[in-house]
This record gives structure tokens, C-alpha cells and sequence, in this order.
């Protein structure tokens, strides 16, 4: 079972966002709900034991229709869920309300999978029900996968456009998808799994990840490795969030908390591996060094990925130094590191802490609000030349009503 979750849009996509909010004289882009909610998807069906595949991580990217497409394409997934807002005028407005779900064609799998989600949606969420409808999108027509396009309320009406701040009403969209998407492979659906899977999609976008590291007031080149772990450990399958949260603990982010073992950067150890005869918690001679990050990453997240008893492990060529068989599949779930990986019993629990820190982390997008300030004045420009035109469009009726008066004379 595996899905293809995609947020619809990037963030600076023209026009997909809502009106102005009069009180707080800002506006919210419609990716900003869109990415929470598929993040929280991939949680709900991750511990369903449903896979995921994004196809689109970053917010910033502005990845076309059809590269969103082959990436559902090329990953063989069972299903295809595409996540938007609607809106039809742009201004506020309160007749258009409510969920819709499509389907490209009515008469397949499409249809049954967008009927089982639209349901969940309608108990869960309590809004107008719009219906499913066939709709020719390009992502729902060219995925060769059974897929929707889910449009959760509108962005021009404002009681649905106040859910998109809403961490709650992400949650509410994303528990009723999973659950139809449950329903659709015959799953029992489980909302809680007291364990937090290991192999997973990222539960956090990169720049939640760098954001985290600067506000943990850490070095550039400790938020710098973000973006190494996220493209290293999806490739792998894990959840990089999970990965680097456990980087910065075992190295007191990058040892802003100086090691007991005398270790520094230059060891390029992400996680304390030591050589493959072992030795000594505080000896740094017991310790591996790595030739690069690259190298030393690649290292940590094999070993990971061989307590996860991810497929294709024990590896021949890895750099792990101590990438034992008897480690295989010792700990599928983040919880079960403790008394594993290290012999602390809160071991994964510093970890959890960590990993929800960064999935609550709020990322500072200086050039989003130059571009938000910039298409205000633009508007306030345009209200202000429709109403100079106006005034002039009355003026001449007058001057031409004076015209005729004069010319009767
Ligand atoms: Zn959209």
C-alpha cells in the first residue's frame, strides 16, 4: 500500500491565497494549509502502515504539474491524493462553501476511492457537502494511479478560510482522509500508534528543520547539514526529521554542549559510531572518523536504517563501521532505541521531544513577506485607480450632460 500525497501548490502560486483579513490586514497563501495537512496525512497513514511518497517537499519550489505527476508515476503508488483550498472570486464572499472531491472519471477506482474519502470528510468535518464530481486536472488525469483532488472548503469564505491558521482543522482534514483512504485498502484505521515508525516520510518540511537549528542558536554548520539529511534519508526511507533531531542529540548540537569523549566537528561523527572493535563511551580513539559529512551522514543513517530492518540491510558496501547482522530490525519504532542504540530508557525520548519541535517550528520567509507587502500595495493601487476612474467616468457623463444642455440653448 502506498499513496502519493501532493499540497497542490507552492507557496507563490498566483491568486492561491485568500482575501485580506481586515483585522490583521494580512492574507494567508493556500500552500500554507495545504503542506501542514499533508504532513499530518503522512503521520496518520504511516501508522496505518500505509507508505508515502510527496511530491513535493518544499514549499519554495515551484515544481510544475507535470514533474508532480511522473514523481507519482515513476513510484508505482497504489493511489494519488492531491490537496487544495477553493475559491471562485478572490474577494470575501458567502455563497460558495463547503467540500468537493473529484475523480477524473466516473466508473473506476477513482470514483470509489474520492466516494470513501468524500464521506469521511462530510462526518468529520460537519461543512456543506458539494459532492464528488469528475474533473479534468492535469494530475488526476495523467497519474496512472486511482486519484483525487480534494477541495477542503474555500479560501473567499471567510469561516473556512479562518481554518487554514488552524492547527486543529489540519488535523481534522487529514484524520478524515486517512480514514477513507483506510476504508479504500480495507485497513482498520488506528488514529494513535504509541510508537513513531522510523521508516517514514518526512514529518516536517527542511526549512522547519534549518529554522529549528537557528532557533537553537546552534553554528551555520550544524543547520547547514539539514538539507544533507533530508535528501540522504528519504532516499533511504526514514524520516530525516527523525534523523537529524537525533544528530543534534548525540552530538549536543554539534557540540554546543562540548562531548565527554572529546570529540569535535572535524571527526564528521554524527552520532558517536565508534570504530568496529569498539571501545570506551569517553575514549575518542573508540570513535570513528569520517573523511566528510557526506560520508559520516551516510554512515549514521545506515545504521539507522539497519535497526529499522529496512530492506535491502545489512548492506556490503556501507561506511557504518558497525553494521551487524544481529542489529537487523532490533528497532522499527523510535521508542524501542532506548536501551538499544543507547542504554538510557529516555533515550528516545529526548529524541520525540526534539523531532516535535521541529514539526511546530514556525519558518520566517523573509522574502514571502516582501512579496505579500508588495502584491498589497498593488492592490491598494488598483482600488485606488478604479476609483479615480470612476470619478472621471462620472465627471464626463456630467460634462456631456452640460454639452447637450448647452447645445439645446
Ligand atoms: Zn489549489
Amino acid at each position: 500500500m502506498k499513496v502519493c500525497l501532493d499540497a497542490g501548490h507552492y507557496i507563490f502560486t498566483p491568486g492561491k491565497r485568500t482575501p485580506i483579513f481586515e483585522d490583521s490586514g494580512l492574507f494567508i497563501h493556500e500552500a500554507e494549509q495545504n503542506y501542514p495537512i499533508m504532513f499530518k496525512l503522512v503521520k496518520y497513514l504511516n501508522i496505518n502502515g500505509i507508505e508515502t511518497v510527496i511530491t513535493n517537499n518544499d514549499i519554495n519550489y515551484n515544481m510544475s504539474l507535470r514533474d508532480r505527476v511522473n514523481i507519482s508515476n515513476n513510484n508505482k503508488v497504489d493511489i494519488f491524493i492531491s490537496i487544495h483550498k477553493n475559491a471562485i472570486t478572490g474577494r470575501w464572499q458567502t455563497t460558495a462553501k463547503g467540500i468537493e472531491t473529484y475523480c477524473y472519471k466516473f466508473g473506476g477506482n477513482g470514483e470509489k476511492l474520492a466516494k470513501q474519502i468524500h464521506e469521511q470528510l462530510m462526518l468529520e468535518c460537519e461543512m456543506k457537502d458539494r459532492g464528488v464530481k469528475e474533473g479534468n486536472f492535469c494530475v488526476i488525469r495523467e497519474t496512472e494511479a486511482p486519484a483525487v483532488l480534494l477541495e477542503l472548503g474555500f479560501m473567499d469564505y471567510r469561516p473556512e478560510a479562518d481554518q487554514m491558521k488552524d492547527e486543529n482543522w489540519h488535523n481534522k482534514y487529514a484524520k478524515a482522509i486517512a480514514k477513507g483512504v483506510c476504508k479504500y485498502f480495507k485497513v482498520d484505521f488506528k488514529e494513535h500508534n504509541n510508537l513513531t515508525p522510523i521508516v517514514s516520510g518526512p514529518t516536517a518540511t527542511m526549512e522547519q528543520m534549518m529554522q529549528w537549528a537557528k532557533n537553537k542558536d546552534t553554528s551555520q554548520e550544524f543547520s547547514n547539514l539539514a538539507s544533507m539529511y533530508y535528501t540522504m534519508a528519504q532516499k533511504i526511507g526514514i524520516n530525516p526529521v527523525f534523523a537529524y533531531a537525533q544528530f543534534a542529540h548525540e552530538t549536543g548540537f554539534l557540540y554546543k554542549i562540548p562531548s565527554s569523549a572529546g570529540l569535535d566537528a572535524s571527526y564528521h561523527n554524527p552520532c558517536g559510531l565508534k570504530i568496529k572493535k569498539g571501545g570506551g563511551d569517553y575514549q575518542s580513539s573508540a570513535h570513528k572518523r569520517f573523511n566528510c559529512w557526506g560520508d559520516g551522514i551516510s554512515a549514521h543513517l545506515d545504521h539507522i536504517a539497519l535497526y529499522a530492518g529496512v530492506k535491502g540491510y545489512p548492506k556490503q558496501d556501507t561506511l557504518d563501521p558497525r553494521h551487524f547482522n544481529w542489529i537487523f530490525g532490533n528497532a522499527k519504532y523510535i521508542e524501542q532505541l532506548s536501551g538499544k542504540w543507547a542504554p538510557s530508557k529516555n533515550y528516545a525520548d529526548k529524541i520525540l521531544k526534539f523531532m516535535k519541535e521541529i514539526e511546530t517550528t514556525k519558518v520566517k520567509n523573509d522574502e514571502l513577506e516582501d512579496k505579500d507587502i508588495k502584491i498589497k500595495e498593488l492592490e491598494e493601487q488598483v482600488r485606488k485607480l478604479t476609483e479615480e476612474t470612476r470619478n472621471l467616468k462620472n465627471r464626463i457623463s456630467i460634462m456631456k450632460a452640460g454639452a447637450m444642455e448647452l447645445a439645446q440653448m
